[in-house]
């Protein structure tokens, strides 16, 4: 059976090479769609200053406290589509590693779907290195872009600016806050690949060790994991239950591969 399933050591090693690179075209398409998802509030945000705007195009100073209240709302769809954008990648990445590496390791349709609950729920709940969870890296974000917006806003009803003159400098807003999202992006997405990666080799019954190798821009942290040997078998050698190998830092582009057992060789 275990022939069936796997050949050899160099050919595994092959379908995580192939795997490392289509994941880096999935984790860019993943930026990219939490940008737009992120940045959609701005339509909500125009009709809003519409809204407070005279003919001339100028939000009267009065006005002022009650749209910086509205903002409230612009805040909360800034949580919600930026949640529901992030736990779509977190679901996307770790079935799309699932589906490629379940076959592989002889993962059934029911070890499958509890690989992928586990990832999703790992990923949604752990605390980062910065102390937060998820949910919480989103509120910060969002805050940090309405608060952004309400200082373009109030400056220029001060200065009796029209909406025109404040539209582009609330999407430089966006702009300047777009490192932000792609970050997020990505070390959710990482995280949620590595975590099915390790989950996939905790349900197969061929796999019981995982090599790690450091990333190409050789961050400290990562050298470390990649020359320790925790099991005294061997350098970079981990369980599939060890999860400090999965993000040891922001932006890490190290990875995992499976040690193939001995026995089935
Ligand atoms: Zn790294």
């Amino acid at each position: 059976m275990a022939s069936k399933i796997l050949t050899t050591q160099a050919e595994l090693d092959a379908i995580f090479e192939k795997m490392e690179k289509d994941y880096g075209a999935l984790n860019r398409r993943q930026q990219a769609y939490a940008i737009k998802e992120i940045g959609r509030v701005r339509g909500d945000l125009a009709d809003l200053l519409a809204d407070f705007a005279d003919s001339d195009g100028t939000i009267k100073r009065q006005r002022a406290s009650r749209i910086l209240r509205e903002l409230d709302g612009i805040e909360r769809s800034l949580r919600q589509n930026g949640t529901l954008a992030l736990e779509n990648i977190i679901e996307e990445s770790s079935e799309w590693t699932t589906a490629r590496l379940a076959g592989v390791v002889g993962i059934s349709t029911a070890g499958i779907e509890r690989v992928n609950k586990h990832v999703i729920k790992y990923v949604i709940k752990r605390f980062g290195e910065d102390g937060l969870v998820l949910s919480d890296r989103i509120w910060g974000l969002s805050g940090e872009i309405r608060d952004d917006i309400a200082t373009v806003i109030r400056s220029n009803i001060i200065k009796g600016e029209g909406i025109n003159a404040m539209i582009p400098q609330i999407r430089k807003v966006y702009d300047n806050e777009t490192w932000k999202v792609r970050r997020l992006a990505r070390n959710e997405s990482v995280t949620a690949h590595r975590a099915a990666i390790s989950y996939n080799a905790q349900e197969s019954d061929f796999v019981e060790w995982l090599q790690f190798h450091h990333g190409v821009k050789r961050t400290q942290a990562c050298v470390d994991l990649s020359e320790e040997d925790r099991y005294g078998k061997g350098t970079g050698i981990f369980k599939p239950t060890d999860t400090d190998i999965w993000l040891p830092h922001v932006n890490c582009t190290g990875y995992a591969t499976y040690i193939l057992d001995e026995r089935w060789l």
